[in-house]
């Protein structure tokens, strides 16, 4: 996991002019790219942040800290975008919620599965449903 992680935007550059240094100016919407599908997004992006992990089914040791940076993740409005991010980085959706703005990550471990995460809104009452994104 991490391995790939979002263009930093505005790293410090900067540019030296008589030996002054003069910070990049980077406004929020200049230069972001969509998770999914890579593209610049024009207008506001989808937003999405992960909550740190909860651990329901599986022993403490796995994992002690989150492997998962939280975000917040930016998407243009394709809706295949988030699923495409979440293929990409092999994590496993559940069927019984939608992407939100807010997920939460699922410890999975299963047959099939082997361990993976699972993001979630977590909003249902029903038994999570984690298919492959
Ligand atoms: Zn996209
Ligand atoms: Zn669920």
């Amino acid at each position: 996991m991490g391995a790939d992680t979002p263009p930093l935007l505005g790293y410090d550059s900067g540019m030296e002019i008589m030996g002054i240094k003069i910070p990049t100016i980077v406004t929020e919407n200049s230069g972001i790219r969509c998770e999914g599908c890579r593209q610049p997004i024009s207008g506001t992006p989808f937003r999405v942040s992960v909550l740190d992990i909860i651990a329901t089914e599986v022993a403490p040791s796995f994992e002690s800290a989150s492997p998962i940076n939280p975000g917040p993740f930016q998407f243009c409005a394709k809706p295949a975008c988030p699923s495409q991010w979440m293929a990409a980085n092999g994590w496993y959706f559940c069927a019984q919620s939608s992407v939100r703005e807010i997920m939460r990550p699922v410890q999975l471990t299963s047959a099939e599965a082997g361990a993976a995460l699972g993001l979630c809104d977590g909003l249902h009452q029903s038994d999570h449903e984690f298919l492959p994104a």
